[in-house]
């Protein structure tokens, strides 16, 4: 009925999630309200990670990329799982590090890393660094000798592969601000410069081709590309790279007609591609890692807003707004993204009608979405907004200066807060 597994409607009429009745938990710790669904998470990074050690042979590896959703319990929940984690920022490093997140699990990425973040990295003991580009590669280098240190690193590679998904969740083509480009023979030259720095330790190559892909084909794609070029650094500089990095970008179902192939069959797929291509090649068996962010949290989260203004614009459209918007939510301004809404406490009733969900921001741009069918909403209802779960806090501002929403964990039908709603006072806690 919903576009998740873990939402259904209460003998009240109610929606839940986990278990949980959804206006009880905006009653409880007000809107707008972050709530996710722990169980589904955890089932998630086990789907995830038993798939990968099944279809590669005990040498497929998952990290959840953070950027998606993070905080402290986020981190002891992947942990928990046995799923490593990638990190693109001294914060997402520092918040594995608080939460004792195992640090040989963890991979550092980020196109523009700056020298703090390179040094924390290695201080911190990251199990690989994702080099981005030369200047990066060098100063790494200088900056590992003085630590007197010889971390691991991949590099990123743009494999030029065409995902079929949003221009700006686009990632593996050549004119892209990530990685090296392949078709140049830049990254060839950047894996022979790599093999002759004695501070850092060449373990891997790396692609991430976009995101929000239903397809399998392009993941296919670069994975054959990816091991075209293993073989060529292997016959002609002798060099056998042990670790393959095929990235994250796993789509997800935000509505009823998304269908997304299900990530058993992507692994099995994509195993047996990197299989015969090894075999063909001459290649070693690599570690296979993937790093699915989105596909791991957007399913298990919603957000809860309180419905405020309704506004009818006779042959035009229909305003139904809610407390909060952009400040949390800022996909549809971004991307046009779209999502499936329910008056929570009227989810057993009828979509009726199609109304434009706005925020309470000061852009006329700031939509939760267009045209949705939904139950006839009035001011004092609770909406959720579904499949929130990845790239809303994680991406949230203090825009009009919002309070950025508490996020609630629920647990068959237990709810604990696992990152408090801003105060008034967090607001101006920076200010001098
Ligand atoms: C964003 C990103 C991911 C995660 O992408 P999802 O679409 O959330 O799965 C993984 N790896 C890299 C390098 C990324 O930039």
């Amino acid at each position: 009925m919903f576009v998740s597994e873990n939402l259904a409607v209460n003998g009240q009429g109610h929606l839940t999630i986990g278990g949980a009745d959804t206006v009880e938990l905006a009653r409880q710790y007000g809107t707008p309200l972050y709530v996710m669904d722990e169980q589904l998470i955890r089932t998630n990074l086990r789907r995830f990670r038993d798939s990968m050690q099944k279809y590669y042979d005990g040498k497929g590896y998952v990290h959840y990329a953070g950027k998606a959703f993070t905080c402290l319990e986020m981190c002891r929940v992947v942990a928990s799982e046995g799923v490593g984690l990638d990190a693109v920022s001294i914060g997402e490093l520092y918040t594995a590090v608080k939460a004792g997140f195992p640090m040989e699990e963890v991979g550092f990425h980020g196109n523009n890393k700056t020298d703090e973040e390179l040094r924390y990295a290695i201080e911190v003991g990251v199990g690989h660094i994702i080099v981005d580009n030369l200047s990066e590669l060098r100063r790494l280098e200088k900056i590992a000798a003085e630590l007197i240190a010889c971390p691991n690193i991949m590099f990123r590679i743009k494999p030029g592969i065409d995902a079929h998904t949003h221009q700006f969740i686009m990632t593996g083509q050549i004119d892209s601000k990530f990685g090296f480009a392949l078709e140049t023979g830049e990254a060839f030259d950047a894996v022979k410069e790599a093999l002759s720095c004695e501070n850092v330790r060449l373990i891997g190559l790396h692609c991430h081709i976009g995101s929000q892909i239903f397809d399998i084909e392009p993941f296919e794609a670069a994975a054959k590309v990816m091991l075209e070029l293993m073989a060529k650094i292997k016959n002609e500089l002798g060099y056998e790279i042990s670790a393959l990095n095929l990235g994250g970008g796993f789509g997800i179902k935000y509505l009823n007609e998304h269908d997304p192939a299900p990530f058993e069959v992507y692994a099995e797929r994509v195993s047996a591609v990197v299989k015969e291509k090894c075999s063909d090649l001459g290649l070693t068996m690599p570690d296979v890692y993937i790093e699915p962010g989105r596909a791991i949290a957007a399913p298990a989260g919603i957000t809860l807003y309180t419905v405020g203004a309704r506004k009818e614009i006779p042959g035009i459209r229909t305003y139904v707004s809610v407390d909060g918007g952009m400040a949390d939510d800022p996909r549809y301004i971004l991307y046009q993204s779209e999502y499936e809404a329910v008056v929570a406490n009227k989810a057993g009733e009828e979509r009726s009608e199609r109304v434009t969900i706005a925020g309470k921001c000061c852009e006329s741009g700031d939509l939760i979405g267009e045209d949705m069918p939904l139950q006839h909403a009035e001011s004092g209802d609770i909406l959720a907004v579904l499949a929130t779960g990845a790239y809303n806090y994680s991406m949230s501002s203090n825009y009009n200066r919002l309070q950025k929403p508490a996020v609630v964990f629920v647990n068959e039908g237990e709810s604990r807060v696992v990152v408090n709603r801003q105060s008034l006072d967090d607001l101006i806690s920076n200010d001098v």
